[in-house]
């Protein structure tokens, strides 16, 4: 079985123990992770507080900063093939998608490696003849990355990208479902020539190795992304050091699609929003909000196009949907089903797992009108839409506001005015209008309640992983 290690203050190394991963499109074990426990951990942070205090990286002008990540991006592209190939073992994600998110993974590195010099301080203009005051941007420590299974490179590059760009020093912690693409990240990593201790990526579990890190005195900043209870443990361990967090959660994105809409492509946009990583993403469209005079229209279309869906194999790129990541998800996902049914939801299409090995699920949709059903208000993370109906605008708010998550949303409309109306009414930290999940450096990312606080992407993050120090120089 492949054997991965740890990459601590620059060099490979095991941990205390192992832990098998195994390959969610036949439910075996086929390669073993190291498992981080206290000692990893402290001495993966101890390494960062060093780079970030002495060493070459210390001294790093920006520029260089930049060029090393430019560097780590085209080893990324380089590579794209068996990273891509890597998560796709290791999370059940299809190829076709890990083969594309590469690309968006050296985009992001691309974008912060041009920030890197452009992170500027200020000069203020004091009313004191003889005082010269500016403020400097400093980064802000060393910072700890916790980031969940699904798109484990996207989710880390959009994290490390910002961080490194601002000179900060980072222990990244690879979620222990699928850890094995970031853990051979890290080669580029080292490839790329960061100085030791700059970036030091390792996985085990989140109760234990996770907590730990969150928790570490010599940690500056968390940032997270994985589900709510793990974000609220881990604002309670690192208030310990009041150290601050970023953190992006989990959604229940509503879909809205009025009767003007261009049906075909809301209809093509809806499918892709829910059964895409077989609805394992955070901003999965997965309540279908639409209007009650073309709902049966779009239902049928819908379930047209979920049962027109090739299921399979994650690594042959003709599969469009693959298995779930894991068993635990598998048994989430149909435990969930099953209260919404049990509740009055009718299921339209799918509603259950596949009986073949490995993790596989139906696209299912949900009919939940007139239904107070748990699937409208709970997270599947998995391939179920709940589709409701409306009548009137503010009811079609209403509805899509009943959540306390607020991370995503798509409205689909003809109507200029309302689409306006829509964003201007909309709880979450992103409306895409006509469109569904378009994503890109330039534009931040985030959500609010439930699904967190801070933003990825765009000059901002960069900003958010530093600190100003205010200087008063007597002339
Ligand atoms: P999770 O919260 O269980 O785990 C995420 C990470 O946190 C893992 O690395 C895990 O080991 C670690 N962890 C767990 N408990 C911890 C603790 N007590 N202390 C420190 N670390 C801990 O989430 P998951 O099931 O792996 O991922 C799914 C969740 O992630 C969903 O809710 C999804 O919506 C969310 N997500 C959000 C985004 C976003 O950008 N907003 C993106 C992807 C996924």
């Amino acid at each position: 079985m492949r054997q991965f290690q740890h990459y601590i203050d620059g060099a490979f190394c095991d941990g205390p123990a192992v832990f098998p991963s195994v390959d969610p499109s036949n439910g075996e074990p086929w390669a073993l992770m190291p498992e981080a426990r206290e000692a990893d951990v402290d001495r993966a942070v101890m390494a960062a507080h060093r780079a970030l205090h002495a060493g070459p990286w210390a001294t790093m002008t920006a520029t260089q900063r930049g060029k090393l990540l430019y560097r780590l991006a085209d080893l990324v592209m380089q590579n794209a093939r068996a990273l891509a190939e890597l998560e796709t073992r290791d999370t059940g994600k299809i190829i076709r998608e890990t083969s594309a998110q590469i690309a968006y993974v050296a985009d992001y590195y691309r974008y912060y490696a041009g920030l890197a010099d452009k992170i500027e301080g200020a000069h203020l203009p004091i009313d004191k003849p003889d005082m010269e005051v500016w403020l400097r941007r400093e980064p802000v420590g060393v910072v700890a990355m916790i980031v969940p299974w699904n798109s484990q490179l996207f989710l880390s590059a959009v994290k490390l990208g910002p961080a490194l760009a601002a000179g900060c020093t980072v222990v990244l912690k690879a979620s222990e479902d699928g850890p094995a693409p970031l853990l051979e990240f890290a080669r580029l990593v080292q490839e790329a020539g960061f100085p030791p201790g700059v970036v030091n990526i390792l996985t085990g579990f989140g109760a234990s190795c996770g907590s730990i890190l969150a928790r570490h005195p010599k940690v500056a900043h968390v940032a997270f992304t994985g589900g709510p209870e793990a974000a609220r443990h881990i604002v309670r361990g690192s208030a310990e050091n009041l150290a601050t967090t970023s953190l992006e959660l989990g959604g229940k994105s509503p879909f809205i699609v009025f009767a003007d809409a261009d049906l075909e492509s809301a209809a093509n946009a809806q499918v892709a929003g829910i059964f895409a990583a077989a609805g394992q993403s955070c901003t999965a469209g997965s309540r279908l909000v639409v209007d009650r005079r073309v709902k049966e229209e779009f239902l049928a279309m819908l379930k047209a196009k979920a049962e027109a869906i090739r299921i399979g194999n994650p690594a042959d790129m003709a599969t469009e949907v693959g298995p779930l990541a894991t068993a635990r998800q598998i048994a989430h996902v149909g435990a969930l089903i099953g209260r919404a049914v049990a509740a009055g939801a009718r299921v339209v299409c799918g509603g259950t797992a596949l009986d073949r090995p490995g993790f596989y699920h139906a696209p299912t949709i949900l009919d939940c009108d007139g239904v107070s059903s748990p699937s409208m208000v709970e997270e599947f993370f998995g391939p179920v839409l709940s589709a409701v109906s409306f009548e009137t605008e503010a009811e079609a708010l209403q509805i899509a506001n009943d959540t306390a998550f607020g991370l995503a949303s798509g409205v689909f409309t003809s109507n200029l005015s309302r689409a306006h109306r829509m964003i201007r009414g909309i709880h979450a930290g992103v409306v895409w209008v006509n469109t569904y999940r378009a994503v890109s450096p330039i534009a931040p990312f985030g959500g609010m309640g439930l699904s967190g606080q801070g933003r990825e992407g765009g000059l901002a993050a960069a900003l958010d992983y530093t600190r100003t120090k205010t200087v008063w120089l007597r002339t």
